[in-house]
Formats: structure tokens, sequence, C-alpha cells
């Protein structure tokens, strides 16, 4: 872990962009909820294949707007270059200055898989189209990727991120710090030494959490499954316990040199700052892990 603990720590909160004008307005609430505690930036998801395209401009055009610095993700699957190119100059010319490099999945019978086939590629022609315009992130996977040939595979075409230009990653969410600790470990040894932060899964119901899981390949400890199946349909039992549970995590990957936070919100404020609240993040300045 020692080459994470160089890296000026960083809070972001990620959202989706909302459907309905009921969503937008739910959206602005936790914004400016989560704005209070100063997060170094949000980010904003792309439904792969474009499906939220116009949608995803909107929220990151409207956040940035409002004062905090808002990645776009942008995925290139389906996607040609032509229109990625057309989105990197919306967001450069709004003085948006950071995004979040990925493949994506495309939905099956969605059509052809485009002309950029891995996010190593789209971030070579970002480079190519925008030079250093934006700071960008791609997704890291300390459990690896669900479609990877092998974990070594899968490390080698993470590396392909770095060569072709990624500034930092964020991790696909986990429960378990120490498969994270071994994935920057084995970085280390390919003397790969970009930021790699955590991304960070509250849990608030558990038959939504087991669907995405499986989805994504993100496993869910035995020991914490069979506790949030126990709780049945107690909702507040499931978020207390679900809330100890990430502090915990949380608590031990910052002691042990993880460069900041990534939380996927699910466009929820509540339980993100619980999480934040307990970890006294509020005067991040002044502790030490
Ligand atoms: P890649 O890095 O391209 O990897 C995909 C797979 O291909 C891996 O198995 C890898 O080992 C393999 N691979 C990579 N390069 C090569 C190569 N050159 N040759 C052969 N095999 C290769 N999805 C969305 O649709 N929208 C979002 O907004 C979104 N945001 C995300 C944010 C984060 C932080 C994370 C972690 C994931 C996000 N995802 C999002 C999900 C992501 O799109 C999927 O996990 C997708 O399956 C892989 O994207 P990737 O960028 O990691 O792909």
């Amino acid at each position: 872990m020692e080459s994470q603990k160089q890296f000026k720590r960083r809070f972001s909160f990620e959202f989706f962009p909302p459907k309905t004008d009921q969503g937008r307005e739910k959206l602005q609430t936790v914004r400016d909820r989560l704005a209070e505690v100063h997060p170094d930036f949000f980010s904003v998801t792309f439904g792969a294949g474009g499906s939220t395209r116009d949608r995803t401009i909107e929220t990151v055009l409207n956040l940035h707007s409002q004062g905090i610095s808002t990645a776009p993700h942008l995925s290139c699957v389906g996607g040609t270059r032509e229109s990625i190119a057309e989105l990197l100059d919306i967001y450069r010319e709004s003085g948006v200055n950071r995004i979040v490099a990925l493949r994506g999945d495309l939905p099956s019978g969605m059509g052809a898989s485009g002309e950029l086939r891995y996010a190593n590629e789209l971030v070579a022609f970002i480079r190519e189209h925008s030079g250093d315009t934006f700071n960008l992130e791609v997704a890291a996977y300390p459990e690896f990727h669900p479609q990877a040939r092998n974990a070594e595979e899968d490390l080698k075409n993470f590396a392909r991120k770095v060569e072709a230009g990624a500034n930092s990653a964020i991790t696909q969410y986990f429960f378990n710090a120490d498969s994270y600790f071994y994935f920057i470990d084995r970085l280390e040894k390919m003397n790969i030494t970009i930021p790699v932060v955590p991304g960070i899964m509250p849990i608030v119901n558990f038959s939504s959490l087991v669907r995405f899981s499986d989805m994504c390949g993100a496993e869910i400890p035995r020991w914490i499954r069979k506790q949030l199946e126990a709780y049945g349909d107690d909702s507040d039992n499931i978020r207390k316990f679900g809330e100890e549970v990430v502090t915990r995590m949380c608590e031990r990957l910052l002691a042990e040199g993880a460069p900041g936070l990534h939380f996927y919100t699910l466009n929820q404020a509540e339980a993100s700052l619980n999480i934040w609240n307990n970890l006294g993040l509020a005067n991040r300045d002044k502790i030490s892990f």
C-alpha cells in the first residue's frame, strides 16, 4: 500500500442521471446535502450505448455549474469515434476537467459493440482527441472483472489503461478490504502507481444489492449476506448493520493508506453521509487515519 500513501486523499459522490422531473428535484436536494460536506467532485453515470446521453450531459452541466466539479462517465461500447468526440467537445467547452472512461456493457440485443472495444482504446482516443484537457479516471476490479479471461489477464488489461494515459482509478465496490490491498500490491509489483480509490457501496436494500452484485461480480461475504437475510424486511436494522460494516471497512481502508473514497450514492444522501460522519470526514484535513 506504500504507493497509495503519497497521494492526496480525494472524496467523491456518484449519481445517475434522473429520468423524471421528480427525480431531478430529488437529486437537487441530495446534491445540496452532499455539497455541504465539500467533496472533491461529483460524478454522473452514462448508460452504455448512449441510452442516457442527453440526460447525462444535462445532469453534469447542471451540477458543474453549481460550483462542485463534476465528472461525466463516458463509455465507448456501441459508440463511434465521432459521437465520443462530440461529447468530449461539449464537456471541454463547459469547463469539465475530469472524465470517468469506461467500456460499458451493452444490453444483449442492442447491436454492435462500436468502434472502440475496450476502455484502454477509449482512454487512448480521448488523449488523442483532447490531449491533457481531462483528468482520466478508469475502473479497477479488486475482485476481478467478471468477463476477464483470468486474474492475470485482467491485471494486464488494467495496465493497458494506465499506459494509454489514465491518471487514476476508481474500484468496483467490494466488502472485503483484503481484495483491495492485494490488488494494490499486485499493481506495485507491476510498477503501476496511480491513485486507486475504493468505490464504496452503502448497504440500504438487501435484494437490490444481491441483484446488482451478481451482475457486476462483487462478492457479498457470507457473514454479511446471512446477517442481512436474517433481518428480512426490517429495513432499519439492515441500514444500521450495513452502515456499521461499511464504516468499519472504510476505516481500515483509510488507515492502510487508501487515497480517498468514492461513494456510489444511488441518488440518496443519507447512507453515504452517515458513513461520512462516522468516519469523521468533516474534519478530514485534521485526522490521521
Ligand atoms: P475494460 O477495462 O475495457 O475491461 C472489460 C473487460 O475486458 C475486462 O474483463 C478486461 O479484462 C477485458 N479487457 C480489457 N481490455 C482488453 C483488451 N485490450 N483485450 C482483451 N480484453 C480486454 N457502466 C456503465 O455502463 N456506465 C457507467 O457510468 C459506469 N460507471 C462505472 C464506474 C465505475 C467506477 C466502475 C468500476 C464501473 C462502472 N461501470 C459503468 C461498469 C463498467 O462499464 C463495466 O464493469 C464494464 O463491464 C467494464 O468496463 P471497463 O471500463 O472496466 O472495461
